[in-house]
C-alpha cells in the first residue's frame, strides 16, 4: 500500500503521522492538478491510500487501512459543518477494485456538470472541488459501496481566506 498526499500547504503532522508508509506526495499548482495525479496512482497495482494535506491520520486508522478486508474504505473525520462524515481526505482502494474499474478517472474527467460548485470555475471537467463526489458516485453507479470506519482521524480545518485557490 502506498499514501498519495497531494497538497497546496501540508498541515503540521499531516506527514509525520504517515510514519512509515510509503508516500507519494506531489504539490498542487491548479485546479485539475488533483485529478491528473489521482487518475497516475490510480491502478498502480498497489492497494492506495489517499491522504489529503491536512487530515492527520492515527496508527489505529493507518493499521485498519492495511488490515480490513474491504475494497473500499473511508474514515470519518470533522467537515466544516460539524458533521464527522467520511469523504476523500482518507481512503483506501484496494488494487483488486482498482484493476476492475480501470477507467474511472476518464468517466470523471467526463463530468462537467458543476453541481455544488462554490465558484464558477470549479464546475469544469477535473476539478478537485467536486472529485471526491464524483469518485463516489461513479463507484456506486457500479454496485460498490464504501465500508466506514469509525475510527477518526484528525482534520486541521482551513480558515475561510484558505480555502480556495
Ligand atoms: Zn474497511
Amino acid at each position: 500500500m502506498h499514501a498519495a498526499l497531494a497538497y497546496t500547504e501540508l498541515k503540521p503532522g499531516v506527514r509525520e503521522a504517515l510514519g512509515e508508509l510509503h508516500v507519494v506526495e506531489r504539490r498542487m499548482a491548479g485546479l485539475e492538478d488533483y485529478f491528473w495525479f489521482l487518475k497516475e496512482q490510480w491502478n498502480r497495482g498497489d492497494d492506495l491510500l489517499v491522504v489529503e494535506h491536512d487530515i492527520v491520520a492515527n496508527p489505529q486508522a493507518i493499521q485498519e487501512a492495511i488490515q480490513c478486508p474491504e475494497e473500499w474504505c473511508a474514515w470519518r473525520y470533522e467537515h466544516r459543518n460539524g458533521e464527522f462524515s467520511p469523504a476523500l481526505g482518507f481512503a483506501r482502494f484496494r488494487r483488486e477494485l482498482m484493476a476492475r474499474e480501470p477507467d474511472l478517472f476518464d468517466e470523471i474527467g467526463k463530468i462537467s456538470d458543476g453541481r455544488g460548485a462554490r465558484i464558477q470555475d470549479h464546475s469544469r471537467p477535473r476539478c478537485w472541488q467536486r472529485l471526491d463526489v464524483r469518485i463516489h458516485d461513479i463507484l456506486g453507479e457500479r454496485g460498490y459501496t464504501w465500508h466506514i470506519h469509525e475510527t477518526p482521524v484528525e482534520h486541521r480545518l482551513w480558515s475561510y481566506e484558505e480555502v480556495c485557490f
